[in-house]
């Protein structure tokens, strides 16, 4: 893998497909990862003269080549900073071509931010997993998080031709449109991590496996266990709602224990 996932778009299909996923005329946009700012320039050409692109960039040594690219284009400005420490808070629309080791940490703090839209192009298998419905193979704890917060749609796919250089790996725009906070469900994201580490088994083994990462006294456990919901059921076959019963037994009867 290049350093920090550096693989630029050149395909302008592809390029403009992605600034053109949503419309964004006269809006704040941000993106993470501008690169040499190929979909910079394309954003901000759609944001237009009243719009504007905040993009972030790690390495300054792209510095020349982004104002190359950039020149004469006002309504963008540059950071030259680490997305991961950056505060998302104030954007409501989101775009990148996302660096791929940093795809999940970025994905979820895009989902935990207050934006109301996201387009971002991601690893092909990466983005499945972001779809995937329980049973599939593909089922994480990142389905979980991302469709519980947000409608998640794979828009197109990118072969990795479309890329320099030419990645290993297929890509896919994906786009995430955040739900109401009164759409999702409250869900103990401790609780559903610890239940996919050990996703293939039951329910109430998974739980006494993750006892102690979860805090949780063996004992109080043991006594708790004939109320717990869904105890035979496997943590790759819950939906959304079975997760949030399972949250809510947890946190009211173990968590209330402890
Ligand atoms: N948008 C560009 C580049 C995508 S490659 C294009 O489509 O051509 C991903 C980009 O993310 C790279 O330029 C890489 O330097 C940058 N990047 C990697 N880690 C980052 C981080 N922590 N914060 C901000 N940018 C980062």
């Amino acid at each position: 893998m290049p350093r920090w996932s550096q693989v630029f778009l050149f395909d302008r299909t592809a390029i403009n497909r992605i600034a053109s996923a949503i419309p964004i005329s006269g809006k704040t946009v941000l993106e993470i990862g501008a690169g040499e700012g190929v979909l910079t320039a394309a954003l901000a050409k759609n944001a237009g003269a009243r719009g504007k692109v905040v993009a972030l960039e790690i390495d300054r040594s792209l510095s020349g080549k982004m104002e190359k690219r950039l020149h004469g284009v006002k309504n963008v400005e540059v950071n030259f900073v680490d997305a991961v420490k950056f505060d998302f808070g104030g954007f409501k629309i989101i775009f990148g071509n996302l660096p791929y080791h940093l795809s999940s940490k970025i994905l979820f703090k895009i989902i935990d931010s207050n934006f109301s839209r996201a387009v971002v192009c991601l690893q092909k298998e990466f983005a499945e997993r972001l779809v995937a419905k329980p049973g599939g193979r593909e089922y994480s704890r990142l389905s979980v998080a991302a469709q519980n917060a947000c409608d998640v749609k794979i828009l197109f796919e990118i072969p990795r031709f479309c890329f320099v250089p030419i990645p290993r790996v297929d890509s896919a725009v994906v786009l995430l449109e955040a739900k109401p906070s009164k759409g999702r469900l409250r869900l103990n994201q401790a609780l559903v991590a610890a239940l996919f580490q050990h996703k293939n088994q039951s329910i109430r083994k998974a739980l006494m496996h993750s006892r102690k990462a979860l805090g949780v006294d063996k004992k109080i456990l043991l006594s708790l266990c004939e109320s717990m919901p869904l105890r035979e059921k496997r943590a790759r076959h819950l939906s959304l709602d079975d997760f949030a019963a399972l949250s809510e037994w947890f946190e009211s009867s173990i968590l209330a224990n402890r």
